[in-house]
C-alpha cells in the first residue's frame, strides 16, 4: 500500500477563503439577497491595459504560423523578458544582476511555495506574523513547519509578531534561525519596511548565515521612492537573499500568470559537512525538472508591461486602486477606526474596535453593512483583533461599501 504524507494531515483543513465563502453565502441564502459588496478577497478587478492586450494578440497571431510558433521554451524564460526585467527593474536602482540570476515563472505563489525544496527538511524558519499563509503552508507539507497547537502556532515556525504595538516592525528573532520569510510592502497588514529596517534583516542574515526570502510581490504600489522596491538595494544582500516578483498585482496577471525569482549566485547554503553550496545552479535543476516554463503569451505579455505605453497604462491602474486605498483610509479614520497600511500596498489593516474577535467583526458588518472584510485571524495568530480590506474594488463598489458602513455604524 502506499503510505500518505502525513504532513498533509496537520494542514488546517478550512482555507481561509473558502470559509468566508461559506459564511457569505449562508448569509445571501437566510437574507436573500445577493447584495453583498466584497472588500474581502485579494485579486485585482481592473481588465488587463492596452499594451499588454496588444502584446497578448501579436504572441497569439505569431503562434499561428510555423516561422512564429513557439513549443517548449527555455524552463528559466525567454532572454527577452529576462533582458528587459533587469534593465527596468533593477539596473535604474543601482541593482546588477546576471541574467541566469532571473528566473521567469508563473507567479510568485508557485517559487514562494517551491523555494524551500533546496534546503533540508530540518531548518528552522522564521516568519512574520500575520503572513502569506502559503510560507508556513509549504513547509509544513514537507514536514519542517512541526506540529501545529489550538492556537494555530506551528511547534517548528518562530513567529514575529507584527502588531500596532510594535508599528508593525518585526524584531529580529531572539535566536539563530535558518530561514527567514519577510513580504514588503506586506500582505495582510499593507505596511513598508524602510532602508534602515530592511538592512537590519540583512545584517541579521549575514551575521547569522541565514537566508532570506523575500516577496516583492506588491513592489509597485510603493509611493515613495526612499521605501525598498527590492532587498538587493541592501548591501550584502546578495549574499543571503532570494526575491520574488510577479506581474500579478503589478500588471493584472492574476489570470495571464507571470512572475520571476531572483538567486544571486553568491548565494549559498552549507552541507551537514559545512561545504558551501551556490544555490543559483540548484534551482536552476529543480526548474528544469519540475517546472517547463511560463507560456511565450504571457512572457510576451509581460514584457510589454515594460513599454513605454505599457508603463503608463499600469501605473494608471496601480492609481486607480490606490485612491480607493486612499479612500478607505480617510473614510476609517474619519470614523474613528484604527487603521494602517493603504499608503504603498493596496491593503489596510483594520484594528476592530473593543477588542472583538476577526471573525465576530467579519460578522457584524456582513450583517450590518452587507459589506465582506477579511478576518485578520486567518493570516496568523497576530492578525487576531484585526480585519483586512482590500483596494482592488472599483471606485463605485469600494465608495459604496464605505456609506454602507458608515450608515452601519450610525444605527
Ligand atoms: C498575490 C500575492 C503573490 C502573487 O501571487 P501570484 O502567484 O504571482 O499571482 C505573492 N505573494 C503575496 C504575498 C501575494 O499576496
Amino acid at each position: 500500500m502506499a503510505l500518505v504524507n502525513e504532513h498533509f494531515l496537520k494542514l488546517p483543513d478550512n482555507y481561509l477563503f473558502a470559509d468566508i465563502a461559506k459564511r457569505v453565502n449562508a448569509f445571501k441564502a437566510t437574507h436573500k439577497t445577493n447584495d453583498v459588496i466584497s472588500l474581502g478577497i485579494g485579486d485585482v478587478t481592473q481588465p488587463l491595459c492596452p499594451a499588454v492586450i496588444e502584446a497578448l494578440h501579436k504572441a497569439v497571431d505569431e503562434m499561428s504560423t510555423a516561422e512564429g510558433f513557439h513549443g517548449y521554451g527555455p524552463e528559466q524564460g525567454y532572454a527577452f523578458l529576462r533582458e528587459t526585467i533587469l534593465k527596468n527593474d533593477f539596473l535604474p536602482r543601482g541593482i546588477h544582476l546576471d541574467i541566469d540570476e532571473i528566473f521567469i515563472n508563473d507567479g510568485a505563489k508557485s517559487d514562494t511555495g517551491n523555494i524551500q525544496e533546496l534546503i533540508r527538511w530540518d531548518n528552522s524558519i522564521a516568519v512574520t506574523d500575520p503572513i502569506y499563509p502559503v510560507y508556513i503552508d509549504s513547509n509544513a507539507m514537507i514536514g519542517r513547519a512541526g506540529i501545529k497547537d489550538e492556537n494555530g502556532h506551528w511547534s517548528n515556525v518562530t513567529y514575529l509578531p507584527c502588531t500596532a504595538e510594535n508599528k508593525f516592525i518585526p524584531s529580529l528573532p531572539d535566536h539563530r534561525v535558518d530561514v527567514i520569510y519577510l513580504c514588503y510592502p506586506n500582505n495582510p497588514t499593507g505596511t513598508v519596511l524602510s532602508k534602515a529596517e530592511l538592512r537590519k534583516w540583512v545584517n541579521y542574515a549575514l551575521k547569522n548565515d541565514t537566508l532570506i526570502f523575500y516577496d516583492a510581490a506588491y513592489q509597485a504600489y510603493i509611493q515613495d521612492d526612499s521605501i525598498p522596491h527590492s532587498i538587493y538595494e541592501i548591501r550584502g544582500a546578495r549574499k543571503c537573499a532570494i526575491e520574488f516578483r510577479s506581474f500579478s498585482k503589478t500588471a493584472g496577471f492574476t489570470g495571464v500568470r507571470c512572475g520571476y525569482t531572483i538567486v544571486p549566485k553568491d548565494l549559498t547554503a552549507a552541507t551537514l559537512q559545512g561545504e558551501r553550496i551556490p544555490l543559483n545552479p540548484l534551482w536552476n535543476r529543480r526548474q528544469s525538472t519540475k517546472f517547463n516554463g511560463t507560456s511565450y503569451i504571457s512572457q510576451r505579455a509581460a514584457a510589454a508591461v515594460y513599454t513605454p505605453e505599457g508603463r503608463q497604462q499600469v501605473r494608471e491602474t496601480i492609481g486607480y486602486y490606490m485612491q480607493n486605498a486612499a479612500l478607505l483610509r480617510e473614510t476609517f479614520l474619519r470614523l474613528g477606526f484604527e487603521v494602517y497600511g493603504g499608503e504603498h500596498a493596496p491593503y489596510l489593516w483594520m484594528r476592530t474596535p473593543e477588542n472583538t474577535s476577526s471573525w465576530k467583526f467579519f460578522d457584524e458588518m456582513l450583517y450590518g453593512a452587507h459589506v465582506v472584510c477579511t478576518p485578520g485571524v486567518g493570516f496568523g495568530p497576530s492578525g487576531e483583533g484585526y480585519v483586512r480590506f482590500t483596494a482592488f474594488g472599483s471606485h463605485e463598489q469600494t465608495a459604496e461599501a464605505l456609506q454602507r458602513i458608515e450608515r452601519w455604524l450610525k444605527l
